[in-house]
C-alpha cells in the first residue's frame, strides 16, 4: 500500500491501489466522524487491515458541530442513568490525561434561582456523586456577590448563587483528526470525499462496498471481511439495504457565536431557559462566547448541511437577554452560527426531544455492523462495542491490544517548541502530537505567530494543507482550523494569506482559488451565518480577489 506521510496516505495512489483490487480488506469503516475514527483506531491497534471512508470531509458530520464538551452529562445522572454518566466521566478523565491541550478542564457554574428545581441541596448531592464517579472533588458553592463579579451584568432576579463543578472542553473536529492520525500511524487507511454508495452482498451476507470517489466521480468495488457503518445520523440509510427498520431520530442543535468582548465569560455558565426550562450553556471557546444549544426534530434533508432557523436564533437570544439584560446583545453581534444533527436512537416520536436517551446502539444485519448514537465523550467505548460485534460475527485473526490508550504519548514537550507561551505550546502538542515541532519548519517565522484574536497560526494552515488531506477551502477554515467559525465574516480577512498557502501547498491556480472561495462563502453564508445574512459574503468576496 502507498506510503503514508506525516498525515494521511497519498489519496490518488491509494485510490489507484483500490482500483487494482487485491486481497479483501479485513474491515471497511464507513463514516469519518468520532465514532468511525474510534473504530479505526481500535481496529488498527488489533493489527487489522482496515480502511475508513468518509463521504465529505473528515468530521464533516455531527462531530464538528457539537457543543465541544467532553463531559459526563449531568442530565443523565439526574435522570438516573448512572452507567452512562459513570462511563462518560471516566472517559473524560482518561482523555484529559492522554491529550492535554486538546481536551482541557473547564469550570461550569450552574445558576441557582429561588423557586428553581433542583435546588442547592439536591444539586450539591448530584455533584458529589458526579465528582466521586470521576475520583475528583471540584464542586463547590459560590454566593451571589461572587457570581456577579465573575459574570458582570448577570440578572439578579431571584439569584441565589451558583454551584460550580468541572467538565472539559475540546475542539471536536481536531479530536477526530488526532484520532485518525493515530490510526494512520498504526497502519490504518483513511480517505475523505469517498462515499459508500451501496453494499456488496452475496446470499444476504455483506462482502464489501461500492465506493464512489466524490471528487473524481470514479467508482470501485472493494471486498472486505467485515463492514462497520459508523454513519451517525445517516445510519438508517446503509442499514436499510438489509433491514427496513428506521431507528434514528435526527435532532438538531444550534449555537450562536459572539465576540468575547460583547459577552465576556471566564467559564461556562449553565442556565435554565426561561421558556422551556431546558439547560443551555454560555461558554468560552476559542476566544469567543458560544451560546447553545437547541434540541428539536430535524426534518430537513440529510444531504445538506444543517442550518440554524430563525426560531432557534430567537430562542438563544431570548436566553441571553434574560440572563444578561444590560448587555443588549442583538443579532448584529453574532459572528457565526453552527448546527449539528444528533444521532439519537428514537423511542417514541411523541416524546419531547430533550427527553430521548442519548445512549448508543449496535445492530448486526447480515454481516453489516451499524453503530449510532451516544456521545463524543464515550467514543472509545462505543467503538469497542462495534469492533467486538464485528469480530463476533466474522472469524478474523487479531492481535491482542497491549494498551488501551487512544493517543500515543508525545515525545515532544512544550519546552521543545520555539514559543514562549507554555499554554500555547501545550495546545499545539495536544492537537498535533509530535508533529507540533515540525509545524514550525513549514513556513516563515511570521506564520508561526497566533493570528490576532485567536490561538491559531498560519503555520497550522500550511501544515494542514500539506499533510492533513485538505481538498477544499472549507476543510481548512471550518475543520482543520476553526477560523471560519470564530473570526468575523468567515475569516474573510485571511483569504489573501491563505491564497498564497494554497497555491504553494496544494497547487491551486487562480481559477481554482476563485472556485474555492465561491464555494466556501456560499456554504458559510447558508450554514454558518444568521439566516438571510448576505452582507458579509459580498464584502468577503471582494477581499478574496
Ligand atoms: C448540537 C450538538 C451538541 C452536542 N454536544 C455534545 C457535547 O458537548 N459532548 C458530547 O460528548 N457529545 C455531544 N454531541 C453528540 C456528538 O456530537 C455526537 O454523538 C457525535 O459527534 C456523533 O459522532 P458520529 O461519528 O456517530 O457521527 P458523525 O460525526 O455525524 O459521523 C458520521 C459520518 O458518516 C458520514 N457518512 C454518512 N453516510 C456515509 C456513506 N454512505 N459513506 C461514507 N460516509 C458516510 C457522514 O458524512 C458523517 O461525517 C452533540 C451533538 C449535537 C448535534
Amino acid at each position: 500500500m502507498s506510503e503514508s506521510t506525516a498525515g494521511f496516505p497519498q489519496r490518488d495512489a491509494l485510490w489507484r491501489e483500490l482500483e487494482q483490487g487485491g486481497e479483501p480488506w479485513d474491515m471497511i469503516v464507513v463514516g469519518g466522524g468520532i465514532i468511525g475514527a474510534g473504530v479505526l483506531r481500535e481496529a488498527a491497534r488489533r493489527g487489522l487491515r482496515v480502511l475508513l471512508v468518509e463521504q465529505r470531509d473528515f468530521a464533516w458530520g455531527t462531530s464538528s458541530r457539537s457543543s465541544k464538551m467532553v463531559h459526563g452529562g449531568l442530565r443523565y445522572i439526574a435522570s438516573g442513568d448512572i452507567k452512562l454518566t459513570r462511563d462518560a466521566v471516566r472517559e473524560r478523565e482518561r482523555l484529559l490525561r492522554e491529550a492535554p491541550g486538546l481536551i482541557d478542564r473547564m469550570g461550569y457554574y450552574f445558576t441557582l434561582r429561588r423557586g428553581q428545581f433542583p435546588g442547592r441541596f439536591l444539586f450539591n448531592a448530584l455533584l458529589s456523586l458526579y465528582d466521586r464517579m470521576a475520583g475528583i472533588r471540584n464542586h463547590r458553592y459560590f454566593d451571589t456577590p461572587t457570581l456577579q463579579r465573575l459574570f458582570a451584568g448577570i440578572n439578579k432576579d431571584r439569584l441565589k448563587g451558583a454551584l460550580y463543578y468541572t467538565d472539559t472542553v475540546t475542539d471536536d473536529a481536531r479530536l477526530v483528526l488526532r484520532v485518525l492520525q493515530e490510526s494512520v500511524g498504526a497502519g490504518a487507511y483513511a480517505l475523505n470525499y469517498v462515499r459508500v454508495e451501496s453494499l456488496l452482498q452475496e446470499e444476504g451476507q455483506v462482502r464489501g462496498a461500492v465506493l464512489h470517489n466524490v471528487e473524481s466521480g470514479a467508482r470501485v468495488e472493494v471486498l472486505a471481511k467485515s463492514v462497520i457503518s459508523a454513519t451517525g445520523a445517516w445510519a438508517d440509510r446503509l442499514r436499510n439495504e438489509l433491514n427496513p427498520e428506521k431507528r434514528i431520530r435526527p435532532l438538531r442543535g444550534s449555537h450562536l457565536v459572539l465576540p468575547m468582548s460583547r459577552l465576556p465569560v471566564c467559564d461556562a455558565l449553565a442556565v435554565f431557559h426561561p421558556v422551556d426550562k431546558r439547560p443551555v450553556f454560555i461558554f468560552p471557546w476559542e476566544g469567543t462566547t458560544v451560546i447553545g444549544t437547541t434540541d428539536l426534530d430535524h426534518n430537513e434533508g440529510m444531504d445538506e448541511e444543517p442550518t440554524i432557523s430563525e426560531e432557534e436564533v430567537d430562542y438563544l437570544l431570548q436566553l441571553v437577554h434574560w440572563q444578561f439584560p444590560e448587555h443588549n446583545i442583538s443579532r448584529d453581534d453574532v459572528i457565526s452560527t453552527w448546527s449539528g444533527v444528533r444521532p439519537v436512537i428514537g423511542s417514541d416520536k411523541a416524546l419531547d426531544p430533550s427527553k430521548e436517551r442519548r445512549d448508543h446502539a449496535v445492530w448486526c444485519d447480515g454481516g453489516l455492523v451499524t453503530v449510532s448514537g451516544g456521545k463524543l465523550t464515550t467514543f472509545r467505548l462505543i467503538a469497542l462495542d462495534a469492533i467486538n460485534a464485528a469480530l463476533g460475527a466474522v472469524d478474523m485473526q487479531t492481535r491482542e491490544p497491549t494498551s488501551e490508550a487512544v493517543f500515543s504519548e508525545p515525545k515532544v514537550t512544550p519546552g521543545d517548541l520555539p514559543v514562549a507561551d507554555v499554554a500555547w505550546a501545550k495546545r499545539l502538542i495536544g492537537r498535533y502530537g509530535d508533529s507540533a515541532l515540525a509545524l514550525f519548519d513549514t513556513g516563515g517565522a511570521d506564520e508561526a505567530q497566533p493570528i490576532d484574536g485567536t490561538q491559531f497560526c498560519l503555520a497550522e494552515c500550511r501544515w494542514a494543507a500539506r499533510h492533513e488531506a485538505v481538498l477544499h477551502l472549507d476543510d481548512l477554515l471550518l475543520r482543520r482550523t476553526r477560523l471560519g467559525c470564530i473570526l468575523a465574516e468567515g475569516a474573510a480577512d485571511l483569504l489573501p494569506a491563505l491564497k498564497t498557502i494554497c497555491a504553494e501547498e496544494l497547487g491551486w491556480d487562480e481559477s481554482r482559488w476563485q472556485a474555492e472561495v465561491e464555494r466556501y462563502l456560499e456554504l458559510w453564508q447558508r450554514h454558518y451565518s444568521l439566516p438571510g445574512q448576505a452582507r458579509a459574503v459580498e464584502r468577503a468576496a471582494g477581499t478574496a480577489q
